[in-house]
């Protein structure tokens, strides 16, 4: 149904209500609670307060007939009396128009649907607009710097708070990605890996050296034995100044560096495994 249709049958159902009585649901829903007043006893309290107490569980609720409350607060809640109220107000006799906000009342019920509203003519026959009536949003234009992420509080707000600390130490304020433990820790780390390197490095120098010489005695092969022996003793030298160190900590040498071993890499005298 559309509000216009609503708004007029509402008006015309209210033409049959009672003037000075509320509006049908309301009505039914008091009905239905008054029914129920034999479960409680009514033990008066003040002038304008009862008790209602259930028989069966001896649960007591407190009403205020002039508040209009109950303890169960089912009567502040919807303005209608609850069942605790309806026990208290039934003996009486009264018009249950005294206990229920007006909010329910015939009166109001016609105030609201009182208005009129006029249905809108059909899409087609609505007027068609200009180009220069087309209402555009102003041009975007990209202001300077990032946007903010950050909800602005108000001026009476708390600051953000936060329980939250670093996994690595335990402390506030920052995280385990910021924490200074472990960038101490990542320096630590690769410094060490730093010298490992450089040690692999020496040992592949070493192997270079190793190579050349081998060239060098491959080629000192076919001439003469004396020339051989120069070779030797000159890639000796040489290895007694550099390669000693990394046959010392590497065990790269393969033997005990005293250049035994390298005697065999030559093809002069000793054989590797003396030891
Ligand atoms: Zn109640
Ligand atoms: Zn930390």
């Amino acid at each position: 149904m559309s509000l216009v249709g609503m708004c007029y049958d509402r008006r015309i159902a209210s033409r049959e209500m009672d003037d000075n009585g509320l509006v049908p649901s309301a009505m039914f829903v008091i009905e239905k609670l008054q029914k129920k007043y034999n479960r409680y006893k009514i033990e008066g309290v003040a002038d304008n307060t009862f008790c209602a107490v259930n028989i069966k569980s001896s649960k007591k609720f407190e009403v205020d007939l002039v508040g209009k409350t109950c303890a169960c607060r089912v009567w502040q809640l919807t303005g209608l009396p609850c069942v605790h109220a309806c026990a208290v107000i039934r003996p009486r006799r009264e018009p249950w128009i005294r206990y229920v906000s007006h909010y329910y009342t015939v009166e109001s019920f016609r105030a609201t649907y009182a208005g009129f509203i006029f249905p809108l003519e059909n899409e087609e026959d609505w007027g068609k607009l200009g180009e220069a009536d087309r209402v555009l949003p102003p041009p975007h234009t990209a202001q300077p710097g990032r946007p903010k992420t950050l909800r602005i509080r108000e001026e009476d707000e708390a600051e953000p708070s936060s329980n939250r600390r670093c996994r690595k130490c335990g402390e506030p304020n920052h995280n385990s990605r910021t924490c200074l433990a472990r960038q101490v820790a990542k320096e630590k780390a690769r410094k060490e890996k730093a010298k490992k390197d450089n040690t692999a490095k020496r040992k592949e120098v070493a192997g270079q050296l190793n190579v050349n010489v081998q060239q060098q005695k491959k080629k000192a092969r076919v001439p003469t034995a004396p020339q051989t022996a120069t070779v030797r003793s000159s890639s000796r030298g040489g290895r007694s100044g550099r390669g000693g160190r990394s046959g010392r900590g590497s065990g790269f040498g393969r033997g005990d560096g005293s250049g035994r071993s390298m005697n065999w890499w030559l093809g002069g005298g000793d054989l590797p495994a003396t030891q």
